[in-house]
């Protein structure tokens, strides 16, 4: 009838016979969507009583002043408030990703700038000691859509910068290799035990929530990359070992690659 989606899965049976599969999964996909708008609504919807209580509580920092007792208090609300926020803003960034269903990949992306803009950002980021190293190739361009690729690759460092203690290394490469374009983020930082690896690009799943509340993180960032990078035909690979560090990489496939920016 009108509008039905059926999924259908065909599967080889032995030598000759095939078994085809077939699945009306119109009214699950009404209930993602559902799930999805919900999701962007409350998102949108949070941003201004935040922004709200976020502007009384800057106020009230300021007539209080560093001395009250009151200080402690007003700091920590500020803080939870900004933690909030970027919470939502985060839900509604997984949100517009997700429900980007026809990307276009005609664009090519100028790996330079963005390499460059990651640099930057990585540097304000690890302020404290950390080494950084940047070996990637700027001539590498691919098609795609810049502000996508642009997020999955800084929430990865950004990631690798906030699970490593200080004194560590962070390796970002971005090389060609035989089956497309390769990134890769390496830390020596606290790894991830291997139980919790193939759970990480869930939504708000964390391994340690008391350390990584610390960290200041949503528990979003990885579910965002894992989109982003499925909109570019590949997907992440995490190799990790718990007191060693771990590498976070993908691959963006041939024929993704682009000659020149345009
Ligand atoms: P969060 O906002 O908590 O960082 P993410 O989705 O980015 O959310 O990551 C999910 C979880 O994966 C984190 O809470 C952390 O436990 C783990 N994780 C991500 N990157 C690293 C890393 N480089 N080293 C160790 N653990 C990591």
């Amino acid at each position: 009838s009108d509008n039905r989606t059926l999924e259908i899965r065909i599967m080889r049976y032995g030598d000759r016979q095939l078994l085809l599969i077939a699945r009306d999964v119109t009214r699950l996909n009404q209930l993602e969507g559902m799930r999805k708008d919900f999701v962007a609504n409350v998102s949108h919807e949070l941003k201004t009583p935040l922004t709200v209580l976020q502007g009384y509580l800057e106020i009230m920092q300021t007539m209080e002043g560093t001395d009250s007792p009151n200080s402690k208090p007003l700091e920590l609300m500020q803080q939870q408030t900004t933690r909030m926020q970027s919470m939502v803003e985060q839900l509604l960034a997984l949100s517009r990703i997700e429900d980007a269903d026809e990307i276009d990949l005609s664009q090519v992306v100028d790996m330079r700038v963005m390499i460059d803009v990651l640099k930057e950002e990585a540097k304000a980021l690890a302020l404290t000691d950390y080494t950084l190293v940047f070996d990637c190739d700027p001539e590498l361009n691919i098609h795609g859509v810049e502000l996508q690729l642009r997020s999955a690759c800084s929430n990865l460092i950004s990631n690798a910068i906030r699970y490593t203690p200080e004194g560590g290394t962070i390796t970002v490469t971005w090389n060609k290799v035989a089956q497309g374009a390769r990134f890769s983020v390496t830390d020596t930082g606290q790894g991830i035990a291997p139980q919790h690896i193939s759970r990480l690009t869930e939504r708000f799943y964390r391994v340690d929530n008391a350390r990584s509340s610390k960290t200041g993180g949503t528990g979003l960032g990885l579910a965002i990359v894992k989109h982003a990078l499925s909109h570019h035909h590949s997907e992440l690979i995490i190799v990790s070992e718990v007191g060693v560090g771990s590498t976070f990489s993908f691959i963006i496939p041939s024929h993704l690659l682009a000659d020149e920016v345009t």
